[in-house]
């Protein structure tokens, strides 16, 4: 509707796909109907130094509760990690002892790092428990027995250590049901394209949601969307004043 296309229009958010969910505008809107998220999630948000929304977390946040794939494009620092993370802890709701239901892979440690801290705080209370996997390989990793990987339901991790793993059948994806590349671009950069076959081979499960969020979009990353994706939705957020 015009409310809509005008609400887009004054935060720069532009929209590509059919059937496209409308952006959320407060937090407290998650509250209700159509969203209803869990009330811890809803209070984590409110001890949260957050007051309003960043353009892509109003409207990525709708896509993904819809379980549309995504493609979202939007300048560093404007908050794309909760974005995705917060749909994320919606679905996934509690602790369940099946194992990783949702993969986050980013290109550098440290930014696996931030994301894992950004997830602990936002999933307080949920026992919601996640597991990152770092570039060195430590005893503890080894020793991990099957019951006890069993114990986290996300998995985050830098494309390397993780087809390592996969090798390895250190982890077991076969419950995945999201998968999130962060930015996108960097992991092409990182020797992630020349294994994604093998990464999604190892989601034996049911179908997965993909989202990608990065700064960027480059030809190659359109490629892998055009493969991976199904009837995907691109989101561009503009620079402020661009
Ligand atoms: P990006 O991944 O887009 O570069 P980040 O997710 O790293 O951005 O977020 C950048 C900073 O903005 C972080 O310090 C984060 O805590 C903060 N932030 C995220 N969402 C909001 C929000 N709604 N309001 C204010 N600050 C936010
Ligand atoms: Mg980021």
């Amino acid at each position: 509707t015009k409310d809509i296309t005008d609400f887009r229009k004054d935060r720069r958010i532009r929209v590509y796909g059919t059937d496209v969910p409308g952006p959320f505008e407060q937090f407290s809107d998650l509250a209700s109907a159509p969203y209803s998220m869990d009330q811890k999630l809803l209070r984590n948000l409110r001890d949260s130094k957050y007051t309003t929304p960043t353009p892509i977390q109003m409207q990525a946040v709708p896509i993904m509760i819809n379980e549309r794939d995504l493609m979202a494009c939007a300048p560093t620092g404007s908050g794309k990690t909760m974005a995705y993370l917060l749909p994320i802890l919606h679905d996934l709701k509690k602790h369940d002892k099946v194992g990783y239901r949702a993969l986050i892979i980013a290109p550098t440690r440290e930014l696996a790092q931030q994301i894992d801290r950004e997830l602990s705080r936002l999933s307080a209370g949920t026992k919601i428990k996640s597991h990152l996997l770092t570039k060195s390989f430590t005893a503890a990793d080894k020793t991990q027995l099957p019951e006890q990987r069993q114990k986290f339901d996300i998995l985050i991790s830098t494309p390397m250590r993780l087809i390592y793993a996969v090798k390895e059948k250190e982890v077991d994806l076969s419950q995945v049901r999201h998968l999130i590349l962060d930015e996108a671009d960097k992991l092409l950069d990182h020797g992630f394209l020349e294994q994604t076959d093998e990464i999604f081979a190892a989601f034996s499960g049911s179908p997965v949601r993909k989202a990608m969020f990065s700064a960027t979009f480059s030809s190659t990353i359109e490629e892998l969307a055009q493969t991976v994706m199904k009837n995907p939705i691109r989101i561009v957020v503009g620079a402020k004043n661009a």
